[in-house]
């Protein structure tokens, strides 16, 4: 009965052309991958799709770190932190996190996670308590949403970026406890959150501003300290969720906030008490990682991932002015997340299947990722692109709208 049930709502995901696939990367050399399809066929793709905006996952001195750390401290961690999985090397991480981003966050400690989403899911589920009130930006990540469905407190969604309608909200409130939820920079569209305005309305409402800086750590700011560096924000009020996977090329996530707050995450975090720390040798390597980030290499490669944007971004807009036919648009990012807006699920999904035959893998993101109708191609750049790449995958677009446009005619 169950496998009947669930074979009926396989077919149904087909039918709407919504169905994921795995593909399997046999080797990386990035930004290209040997990738094995479903087909059992491998091949060698250029990919736009890592969130590992810095290569640093490509790395040596972090590999030699990995190494070193292994050396050291062994394989996993063997237990949750509070019993012993917690290392010197995750200590150390922590406190080099707070110094990090103590211009930003007085007083701070971090708290370190296997993943973003556990980080995302222990924080508002946590703070999220009976009687206390969440307002939530309406395209924030699977992560902050699961946490706000699990919390108990009230959950009042406000929409994209809708400052006056969160000022709203907040100022019928009879909360005591008020946490503003938000991505920094929003995972499907590569937009930032106004988070000084977000912050203002926090000081003046007695909120709490949880932000999830994901794609923004290791991007944004001079010096990699990621949007509130970018936005210059200092304040006690502010709640920082960072992913080591993406810009910090390893893995795992942190809270950084309030030291009273880290200590009642510490107390309270279902999923950090109950749940195995991430292998100390991961945690060695971060500290290699965040040096990286702070130092030349994360200068040089910040200002290569601009340089590569601003060439990407002109490539399309010339090209969806020869063909404002299609419909297409490219999402008004100013990150290496640079959504190429296309419509309809069988639209995209048969461009990113083009661009995969010519040796390009863009992935299409469908909904209920995104908004009914503006499925789109999410292409992500790494500073390891060459000029070249941006060019190959530009002109691989053009062509498409070309043919497209044709047929259409
Ligand atoms: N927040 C955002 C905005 C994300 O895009 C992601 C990952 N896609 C996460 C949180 C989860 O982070 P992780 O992959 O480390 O679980």
């Amino acid at each position: 009965m169950l496998l009947e049930h669930l074979s009926a709502k396989l077919r149904t995901i087909e039918a709407q052309s919504l169905t994921r696939f795995l593909r399997q990367a046999e080797s990386v050399t990035a930004p290209r991958q040997q990738v094995r399809a479903n087909d059992g066929r491998t091949r060698e793709l250029l990919m736009f799709c890592s969130n590992d905006y810095l290569g640093l996952a490509a790395e040596p001195q972090i590999h030699a770190a990995l190494i070193e750390g292994v050396r050291l401290y062994g394989g996993g961690s063997g237990a949750s932190p509070l019993v012993s999985g917690h290392s010197r090397a995750h200590e150390q991480v922590a406190e080099t996190l707070a110094t990090m981003l103590s211009p930003h966050i007085p007083q701070a400690r971090a708290l370190g996670f296997c993943t973003g989403y556990m980080a995302n899911l222990a924080v508002v589920t946590a703070l999220g308590e009976e009687g206390a009130e969440i307002f939530s930006e309406s395209w924030n990540h699977a992560s902050l949403i699961d946490g706000t469905r699990l919390a108990r407190a009230e959950v009042k969604r406000y929409g994209h970026a809708d400052v006056a309608g969160l000022r709203e909200l907040l100022a019928a409130s009879r909360a005591k406890i008020k946490l503003i939820v938000t991505d920094a920079v929003f995972s499907m569209d590569g937009d930032l959150a106004p988070l000084p305005e977000l912050l203002a309305l926090a000081e003046e409402f007695d909120a709490w501003l949880i932000v999830d800086d994901a794609h923004g750590f290791g991007v944004l700011g001079e010096q990699g300290r990621g949007s509130l560096e970018h936005f210059n924000l200092r304040s006690e009020r502010l709640i920082l969720v960072g992913t080591l996977g993406k810009a910090a090329g390893l893995a795992g996530a942190f809270v950084l906030a309030h030291a009273t707050i880290t200590e009642y995450l510490l107390q309270a975090a279902r999923n950090y008490i109950f749940s195995t720390a991430s292998p100390p040798a991961v945690e060695h390597a971060l500290l290699t990682s965040f040096a990286l980030i702070s130092g030349e290499l994360g200068q040089s490669r910040r200002a290569r991932l601009r340089l590569l944007q601003a060439r990407l971004r002109q490539g399309i807009e010339a090209l969806l002015q020869r063909h404002p036919a299609l419909g297409w648009r490219l999402s008004p990012s100013d990150s290496p997340v640079q959504p190429l807006i296309i419509g309809g699920n069988a639209e995209v999904m048969a461009l990113a299947a083009r661009l995969e035959a010519g040796g390009i893998r863009v992935p299409g993101i469908r909904p209920p990722t995104v908004p009914k109708g503006e499925a789109r191609l999410r292409i992500t750049l790494c500073a390891t692109h060459t000029e070249a790449d941006v060019d190959e995958l530009v002109a691989a677009l053009a062509a498409a709208a070309r043919d497209m446009d044709k047929a259409a005619a």
